[in-house]
């Protein structure tokens, strides 16, 4: 008899053994099992003659998706996310699968249908139809001119033409075929390629020499000095061997723009997309075809490196710095760090870019262990220049010095666009009361109340709960209240008053949060509808504004005084990111940086663009300090809503934490940043090393202690290799 070990979607770090009875289940399978009450679907990771549990107790396998196994590599993938992450194994795997394919009642995605002409149809004339049967006319024209049609193509014919051609099946005149999905093919066009430059030329042909075996590159560029193009000439050259590309971009990068881009150099290239914002059905299909090897290539957010291709030839993870490489809940995985694993595994090339790259991956250039590639110019353009401006002397810090509101000035004079960044949405970040100190603090966080002002409302950012905005002092009655700190609805109005005939637009999470939004203000700014955008980071990354000559930002000076120890880090590569948006095409740019603190290194080596300095600063602080990437980390994260059982646990935590574990430091129990969000009380521990394999092995004889405690009250999880604290 033959036991299937299942992994399912549970937080139990353990297979479930089933037994078969039809035919013999494949590791790799998904099976339909019963599970408790329910039935849920599995993956089948092991198939042994026996099982431990009673035969009296095992229960069966009730049916078999119809999918194709997942292959061996990609169960490789799923078990290391699993032990790295410390997620249970079940839970690393359902990361991976599209959802439809986590569902009983799976159904395959159905086919793209052509529709034919049979010899019967063939010999229709139009002229059979009454004059005033447009829609039979146009469709039989249709389908004589273009052999064949795709269902998808039946709505540009009409409205109704896809009931029609149904009804044509039904009489014969029209066959149905699913449609045979192109093999990848080794020839085919690339329109349109620019003279690479040297530096671009040595960049594609250093990594291109590697195809076929594992080699990690960092490609360091600014942004517009055509760090895409070389992606584009990598894809090609592996196309050409039959070979798939995985191409990651952060979530926020994810644009129409560049998949068009992609499709206007590579017509006959087969891209399918993967990201949290497709559709299940399309999700599926486009998963299905990089399965089949179809696919030629796959851009996707982070949850697209666990797409089985099975052709894999090239990994690509673009912006390698961003945030949103790192899940943050569940199977807390870096994607970057997973490709680099997966890129050894698989013995492909993985192509790092950046124009800041993250510290870890930088030092991992310097030391060797990466190539290390440069594009030091931007073939299309000029290098936007960064200049601060000293606001020390100024009354009110808050607001925009005459200098910047010179230089939006003349933008508007020239019929060119402004954008003045703010990384914090709202009205005011605070509100306080002038006679006695009170401030709007949330009753359920440790954080203040942000103030919009087009709702009257005050808003926790962490939690979301909002009331109105009090007229008098809740604590002293005083009816003068202030609001402190400078949001961008504030920035908005300020700007309004100072420029009363442009066009404003603020873009934040708050004005796009209607489904669509954010693409029409895209398409607004791009016709030049647009004078002035205020906005926050929503507006830092990817976005390629052809009339946008100026950036200003807004005081980000708090950001040098950060806990995190990577504040600066991140700073330096948002504002080297907001100043990318400025003066792309043929109109040079200006970026202007108000701040307080002109004689920061990190200013200093911002007037240059010179990332490298900075970050060799940093490496040696870091060094120093005994921080990351010279120490590797993980975080117990814990919250509950009795702040005893919190502190309870975190001090067990503390105390078993293994004897003789002198390779691993662990630091005392504190509360998070934000020590209370939603009416839970957040805390952590953390534990460092020196040795990753050290950590490594301390965590997986830490974790089940913690599971073994069973505290109540208490949600936790292990963050490997953590971003923010
Ligand atoms: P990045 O990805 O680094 O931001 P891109 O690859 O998008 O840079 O290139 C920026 C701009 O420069 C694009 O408009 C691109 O078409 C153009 N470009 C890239 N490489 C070249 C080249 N070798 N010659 C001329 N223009 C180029
Ligand atoms: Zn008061
Ligand atoms: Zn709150």
């Amino acid at each position: 008899m033959a036991i299937a070990r299942v992994a399912l979607d549970c937080p139990v770090n353990s297979l479930f053994d089933y037994r078969s009875t039809g035919q013999p289940p494949q590791v790799g399978q998904l099976v339909v099992v019963p599970f408790g009450r329910r039935r849920q679907v599995g993956l089948v990771l092991e198939v042994a003659e026996q099982s431990e549990i009673a035969d009296a107790r095992l229960r069966s396998i009730e049916s078999i998706l119809p999918v194709e196994p997942l292959p061996d590599h990609m169960l490789a993938l799923i078990r290391f996310s699993s032990e790295y992450y410390q997620c249970p194994i079940g839970q690393a795997a359902f990361v991976a699968l599209p959802a439809a394919m986590r569902r009983v009642r799976y159904v395959g995605p159905e086919p793209q249908w052509q529709y034919v002409l049979t010899t019967a149809g063939r010999e229709l004339s139009a002229d059979q139809f009454r004059a005033r049967a447009t829609v039979k006319r146009r469709l039989l024209e249709a389908l004589h001119s273009a052999r064949a049609l795709r269902r998808s193509d039946l709505p540009a014919v009409s409205a109704s033409a896809a009931k029609l051609a149904e009804s044509w099946v039904q009489a014969g005149w029209v066959e149905k075929h699913a449609e045979a999905i192109p093999k990848a093919k080794a020839d085919f066009t690339a329109n349109a390629q620019h003279e690479l430059t040297d530096e671009q030329r040595a960049a594609v042909d250093s990594i291109s020499a590697g195809l076929g075996s594992y080699s990690p590159w960092l490609l360091e560029g600014i942004t517009g000095s055509g760090k895409t193009e070389v992606y584009f000439r990598l894809i090609e050259q592996a196309a050409g061997r039959g070979l798939q590309t995985l191409l990651m971009v952060p979530e926020i990068n994810l644009t129409p723009q560049l998949e068009e881009r992609f499709r206007d150099r590579f017509p006959a290239l087969r891209l399918v997309g993967l990201h949290s914002n497709l559709a299940e059905g399309e999700r599926c299909a486009n998963w299905l075809s990089a399965r089949a090897g179809e696919a030629q290539v796959v851009i996707g957010t982070r949850l697209s490196i666990f797409t089985p291709m099975p052709q894999l030839g090239l990994i690509i993870v673009d912006e390698e710095q961003d945030g949103s490489f790192k899940q943050q809940d569940g199977l807390r995985y870096s994607a970057r760090d997973l490709a680099i694993f997966y890129a050894r595994q698989r013995q492909v090339p993985v192509v790092l870019g950046s124009a800041t790259p993250s510290l870890e991956t930088y030092h991992n250039a310097r030391n060797g262990r990466f190539g290390h590639l440069h594009l030091s110019r931007r073939p299309a353009a000029n290098r936007a220049s960064i200049k601060l401006v000293d606001i020390r002397g100024m009354a009110k810090a808050q607001s925009l010095c005459d200098q910047v509101l010179e230089a939006i000035c003349s933008r508007q004079a020239r019929g060119e666009q402004s954008l003045v960044f703010l990384n914090r949405r709202g009205f005011a970040p605070a509100l306080v009361c002038g006679a006695c100190g009170w401030n709007a603090g949330c009753s359920r966080c440790s954080a203040c109340l942000v103030w919009h002002l087009r709702d009257a409302v005050l808003r926790c950012h962490y939690c979301g709960h909002q009331e109105r905005l009090p007229r008098i002092c809740p604590s002293c009655g005083n009816q003068d209240l202030k609001g402190v700190g400078q949001g961008t609805q504030r920035l908005e109005q300020s700007l309004g008053e100072h420029f009363p005939d442009a066009r404003i637009l603020r873009i934040d999470r708050d004005s796009t949060r209607r489904k669509h939004a954010w693409q029409t203000m895209q398409d607004d700014i791009r016709r030049e509808r647009v004078d002035i955008l205020v906005g926050t980071q929503m507006l830092a990354k990817g976005h390629d504004f052809p009339k946008l000559t100026l950036v200003v930002v807004v005081n980000p000076d708090g950001a040098l005084f950060s806990a995190d120890f990577r504040a600066g880090e991140k700073l330096f590569q948002q504002l080297m990111q907001v100043a990318g948006r400025a003066g792309r095409a043929d109109l040079p740019g200006d970026v202007l940086v108000q701040t307080q603190f002109p004689e920061h290194p990190l200013y200093q080596a911002l007037v240059r663009q010179d990332y490298r300095s900075y970050a060799e600063e940093l490496l040696d602080e870091r060094k120093r300090a005994g921080f990351p990437p010279f120490v590797y980390q993980a975080l117990l994260r814990a919250e509950s809503q009795s702040e005893s059982a919190l502190m309870d646990f975190l001090g067990y935590a503390a105390s078993h934490a293994g004897m003789g574990q002198a390779a691993v430091t662990l630091y005392d129990p504190v509360p998070a940043t934000i020590s209370k969000i939603a009416g839970h009380h957040r805390g952590h521990l953390l534990a460092q090393s020196a040795s990753r394999a050290e950590l490594q092995r301390f965590l997986s004889e830490w974790r089940p202690l913690l599971v073994e405690r069973k505290a109540a009250r208490v949600r936790w999880s292990l963050d490997v290799d953590p971003i923010e604290l």
